[in-house]
């Protein structure tokens, strides 16, 4: 827990989110200002930064939210999506929680990747 940080204070229902999956080490939400159809949100609720200050302890945790995305994603029957992690601010990052953003919907066609 970071004491400043918004997605920690989410995790500690200390601000509200519309959760879609939460389980003991990881929570998946709607993004507040969604960029399509589909966009939520994968965190651990560890507090890392960001991906790049994951270390070797965490990668169970970084595998297994990979593992949680693919689950949730089948549960809720997206059968298609796009994963995204912004490591950075150059890269567009704005909350250094790591976070994954998981996007579904017609606007992908039109993006960069
Ligand atoms: P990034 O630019 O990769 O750091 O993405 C941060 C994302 O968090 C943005 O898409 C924001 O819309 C989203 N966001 C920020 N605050 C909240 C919040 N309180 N609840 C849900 N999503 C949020
Ligand atoms: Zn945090």
């Amino acid at each position: 827990m970071s004491g400043e940080c918004v997605f920690c204070k989410i995790v500690a229902g200390e601000i509200p989110s519309a959760k879609v999956y939460e389980d003991d080490r990881f929570l998946v939400f709607k993004d507040i200002n969604p960029a399509a159809t589909v966009h939520w949100l994968a965190i651990p609720k560890k507090h890392i930064a960001r991906l790049s200050e994951a270390k070797g302890e965490d990668r169970e945790l970084l595998g297994d939210l990979l593992l949680t995305v693919g689950h949730v994603a089948r549960e809720r029957n997206l059968d298609a999506y796009r994963l995204i992690v912004n490591d950075g601010a150059g890269a567009g990052q704005t909350v250094f929680h790591l976070h994954a953003h998981i996007l579904s919907g017609k606007e992908l066609g039109e993006r960069l990747l």
